[in-house]
């Protein structure tokens, strides 16, 4: 069995947090290198220190099977360091390089002849202004790096909008230059996530609906409404084809946009268990955390089947203005029995993500109205 495997995770979020009960199921040991005591995955922290240090990162991997990650953020060079030490890293730094700059994204996606909306490097305002006079005035602009749920989004119509971001590109950490994009004319945000092993294999879970507020994913409907046939096949096509052809292990979640003229195009991808996915863990016999600790110590990969035909998650965002949640989570238990609450264990903060609900159900409408239902418990 795998009950000595020994998986290294760095990064203390929420990921990490929701890997340990698969981890624990599995029979595996699971350690965390944790930014800070007290983080969300401090159950699983072995260890606390800085990630953009090599040595810190070396003495946390000494003794592990496997390296993996909550977030992208572990700088090339600490990585490479791993893999001189001989130390399984997955994904692999190659792979990760692709994720962690999204102009470096966008070429590779687009070299591999992959659909993704139209898009320019921009160095100068001059840049921009080209790219606006050729697409209707408007334009979205990204920094290339550091940026996450929205920030580091701007939809604009003049460079003046972003003369910040044109004055930091000093600065080499930003990438350098900045991401033009087409502002996509979609119906609706999808994700769709694979998981892959190092030896190949890939395994699929339902293409889902993603709804956004404020740049930030509020809801995720489980599989996507009306996506049976050639728009499941089509996400499932494009994730297999971006996670074979850059290598990917573990899982690769792949953000879409599904058109107005029913294209479906690439916005990002993140190559790690995703928000998108946390539906998982209650609404599929394989969830996207036990998958992708399956996936980056190479075992077998799961059955994804989904339990219940609807599946829907609701992101606790800041948690209440008044009362304690634990006051709040006991009336959620005593009101929506059937709903499954997850508790990052996170202080809360405005806008911050510090939990989320399932529900799962025969009928849609009844499962969007508990997860919502569930939810609305944390607000106000
Ligand atoms: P982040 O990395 O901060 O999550 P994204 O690149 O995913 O940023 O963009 C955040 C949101 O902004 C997307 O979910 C989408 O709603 C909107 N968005 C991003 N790019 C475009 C685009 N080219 N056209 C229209 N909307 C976009």
């Amino acid at each position: 069995m795998a009950a000595s495997l020994r998986v290294g995770v760095i990064g203390g979020g929420q990921l990490a947090r929701m890997m340990v009960p698969p981890a624990v199921h599995l029979g595996l040991d699971i350690r965390v290198l944790a930014e800070t005591e007290g983080s969300s995955a401090r159950l699983a922290a072995t260890a606390v220190g800085d990630y953009h240090d090599a040595e810190t990162v070396l003495a946390f991997a000494r003794d592990v099977d496997v390296i993996t990650f909550d977030h992208e953020h572990v700088p090339q060079d600490v990585l490479a360091a791993l893999v001189e030490a001989g130390v399984a890293v997955h994904p692999k730094p190659e792979a990760l390089f692709v994720a962690q700059d999204k102009l470096v994204m966008r070429e590779r996606l687009a070299g591999l002849g992959l659909p993704v909306p139209d898009w320019a490097r921009l160095e100068t305002a001059d840049d921009l202004s080209a790219f606006l006079a050729e697409h209707g005035g408007r334009a979205v602009v990204k920094t290339a790096r550091g940026g996450y749920d929205g920030k580091g989004v701007r939809v604009v119509s003049s460079p003046d909008e972003v003369a910040d971001w044109f004055a930091a590109l000093a600065d080499l950490s930003t990438g350098g230059a900045l991401l033009a994009e087409e502002l996509v004319e979609f119906r609706r945000e999808l994700a769709q996530s694979v998981a892959r092993r190092p030896s190949g294999q890939i395994v699929a879970w339902p293409v889902v609906e993603s709804i956004q507020r404020d740049g930030v994913c509020a809801e995720v409907i489980a599989p996507a409404p009306r996506s049976t046939g050639r728009v499941a096949e089509t996400a499932a096509e494009i994730a297999t084809t971006v996670a074979a052809q850059l290598d990917v292990t573990g899982v690769l979640a792949v953000e879409l946009f599904e058109t107005t003229d029913d294209r479906l195009l690439i916005n990002e991808l993140a190559m790690r268990p995703h928000n998108t996915g946390h539906w998982s863990i209650d609404g599929s016999t394989t969830s996207q955390f036990e998958q992708h600790l399956r996936a980056v110590l190479d075992l077998p990969l799961g059955d994804t089947t989904p339990h219940a035909a609807w599946s829907v998650m609701v992101n606790v965002l800041g948690g209440p203005a008044t009362g304690s949640m634990a006051d709040r989570l006991l009336a959620l238990m005593a009101d929506e029995p059937g709903a499954k609450v997850h508790d990052y264990g996170k202080e809360p903060r405005p806008g911050r993500k510090v939990g989320h609900v399932t529900a799962t159900g025969a009928e849609l409408d009844d499962v969007v109205v508990a997860a919502r239902a569930a939810a609305a418990h944390f607000e106000g």
